[in-house]
């Protein structure tokens, strides 16, 4: 029958670290649809579980026990179901597991048959996955986003002494998506040759996102060498800056270790204020640690009129976190990331509720990634304008934009590229 669910089958695969990792295949009578779940470094002890097996192959990270989950409780359940109830099955999926954080079934488990309900959906449909997630979201504003893209890396993401985690650029003056992939790879070249220039061949050397992975210290100096390679290729008024500080990976007993300095919540603030004073940042991401809500309360009064001021490990894509957030007036945007929650409905719930709040949305890869090109159609779909998926670099960061360029083209003069946050 048309639209039923025949068969849920999951195995484990490997992500772009060299770890295992969930895939998930549905199929209906008509078609087969995969999804491959990415996996974080620098996560925030409030996302969603992601299992593991714990045992003696692949150093414990094995994922049998979700793929396990998959294949003898979900498929079971969720068999001869209408593939259009996204979240009626995703619902379901959510009262089988009975835990807060996913842990029984885990996160991995859930959300790859989450996002294969999306792609069954839309083959049924006979509808792109992009336009499926926008009827979902109830969006009808397909647009290509800007994309923020992570040049240099630093933090848990690369071998270097640097703390803060990622250095990106933002094409925001580019006039359509491909000629901000353009501006960005023309970019991250060019500042592969000035690296090599300055420190050696060594300095070219990537991180887990595509980055170069220079020996640098001093949180500026990123920022310094990245507006270098803009200015030489005349792109200054077409490129600005963004930072991913990740600064939970940083904090210890209350303070901030940075930069070769031990220094408190107010002293990263003014470190940050000299940085805004002096370069073209307009969006901050994890500032502070995710549960230093007073430190991020302070800088988000003082600075909100000036950047976005995005909550990753603040918000893990949680409703209720979220919610807390807007009470508190935490920050002003959103990094959203599937796999952080669990499921597709409750992505979009988070989004939906960011927005309505005048926030604004980036869709986000993990630093653990794969050739699964989904995020590219979901922000698309959802309409948020803004997506980061690492330096234009190594495979798996490139399938989505790649998928972008395929979509602005399918879309031609149907939607715009924003170029502003
Ligand atoms: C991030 O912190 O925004 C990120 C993409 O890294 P990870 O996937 O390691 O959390
Ligand atoms: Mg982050």
């Amino acid at each position: 029958m048309a639209y039923e669910i025949t068969k849920t089958k999951a195995r484990q695969v490997l992500d772009s670290r060299g770890n295992p990792t969930v895939e998930v295949e549905m199929s209906t009578d008509k078609s087969q649809v995969r999804a491959i779940l990415p996996s974080g470094a620098s996560t925030g002890i409030h996302e969603a579980l992601e299992l593991r097996d714990g045992n003696q192959n692949y150093h414990g990270k094995g994922v049998l026990r979700a793929v396990d989950n998959v294949n003898n409780i979900i498929s079971r359940e969720i068999a001869g179901m209408d593939c259009r109830n996204q979240k009626e099955i995703d619902n379901l999926m959510i009262e089988l597991d009975g835990t807060v954080n996913k842990s029984k079934l885990g996160a991995n488990a859930i959300l790859g048959v989450s996002m294969c309900l999306t792609r069954a959906s839309a083959r049924e449909l006979n509808i792109p996955l992009y336009e499926r997630i926008g009827q979902l979201a109830s969006n009808k504003r397909l647009i290509l986003p800007t994309p923020s893209m992570n040049v240099i890396n630093g933090g848990e993401h690369a071998g270097n002494k640097l703390d803060i985690q990622e250095y990106m650029i933002l094409p925001t003056g580019a006039a359509n998506f491909k000629q901000a992939v353009m501006m960005c790879s023309e970019t991250y070249i060019e500042l592969k040759d000035l690296l090599k220039r300055k420190y050696g061949m060594n300095s070219i050397n990537v991180g887990d996102e595509g980055g170069f992975a220079p020996p640098l210290i001093k949180p500026e100096e990123p920022l310094e060498l990245i507006l270098e390679a803009v200015d030489e290729l005349g792109y200054s008024k077409e490129i600005e800056l963004g930072m991913d500080a990740a600064a939970s990976s940083f904090y210890q007993n209350g303070k901030y270790l940075i930069g070769g300095e031990k220094i408190s919540g107010s002293e990263l603030g003014t470190l940050y204020e000299r940085m805004l004073n002096k370069y073209p940042i307009v969006s901050l991401e994890d500032p502070f640690a995710e549960d230093d809500w007073y430190s991020w309360i302070r800088f988000t009064e003082y600075f909100k009129d000036k950047l976005q001021i995005v909550g990753d490990d603040l918000l893990v894509t949680n409703v209720e976190r979220i919610r807390q957030a807007i009470d508190k007036k935490a920050c002003n945007a959103l990094l959203l990331k599937i796999n952080q929650i669990g499921t597709i409905t409750e992505s979009i719930e988070a989004h939906s509720l960011a927005s309505k709040n005048g926030w604004n949305t980036m869709v986000s890869h993990r630093s653990g990634e794969t050739e699964d090109s989904y995020i590219a159609d979901l922000v698309v779909g959802l309409g948020t304008g803004q997506i980061k998926s690492g330096a234009p670099c190594r495979s798996e960061r490139n399938a989505k934009y790649n998928q972008l360029m395929r979509i602005e083209e399918e879309l031609a003069d149907k939607t715009a590229y924003q170029g502003r946050l």
